[in-house]
């Protein structure tokens, strides 16, 4: 099959949560975040928006989450009941927080913990410390071996070069990509 590199919002673009991006190699299809969106006033009888799966008709293998604020991981229980197969990466922080969500539930599922590189056919993501306001939170380089491409994507950040609890953003990392 041909290379590609695939990038499509399913939800977060043009409106604050529910945010869900699909990225699709030519082997493997993955999803970034699994966020609820937020009632606003007139919202009937609602409690919370979640993207449309229906759209997503591929097979997922990985669902990889950037941090832990609801509009990231809010919906968690219902992409595992969508793709059980899948295999889920968080930080540490928003890990601990999925797994009492989990809990709760009375779900049971193994979530992998952030850390290294994470290949999906030629194409990888690597994982980029940045800084928000909830501690922990990720940007992720994705790259594709053949297609000589480097492709940045942060949700949420700030550049907090001072901050009290935990690094500083990594620009460090971020150059290695770009040079
Ligand atoms: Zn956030």
């Amino acid at each position: 099959m041909k290379d590609k590199l695939n990038i499509t919002p399913l939800g977060g673009v043009g409106q604050i949560g529910s945010n869900c991006t699909l990225v699709q190699s030519e082997d493997e299809n993955i999803l970034i975040d699994c966020g609820i969106l937020f009632p606003y006033e007139d919202f009937f009888d609602i409690n919370y928006l979640i993207p449309d799966l229906r759209e997503v008709e591929h097979k997922i293998s990985k669902i990889i989450i950037t941090h832990g604020h609801e509009d990231h991981i809010g919906a968690i229980h219902h992409y595992i009941e969508k793709f059980p197969e899948a295999e889920i990466y968080a930080p540490l922080f928003a890990k601990k927080l999925i797994e009492n969500k989990l809990d709760y539930k009375s779900l049971s599922k193994k979530i992998k913990p952030l850390n290294n590189k994470i290949e999906f056919g030629a194409a990888a993501i690597t994982p980029i410390h940045v800084n928000h306001s909830i501690p922990d939170t990720k940007g992720l380089m994705i790259t594709h071996d053949k297609l000589d491409t480097a492709v940045l994507f942060i949700s949420d950040f700030k550049v907090d070069l001072n901050s009290p609890y935990e690094a500083p953003i990594n620009l460090d990392l971020i150059k290695v990509f770009f040079k």
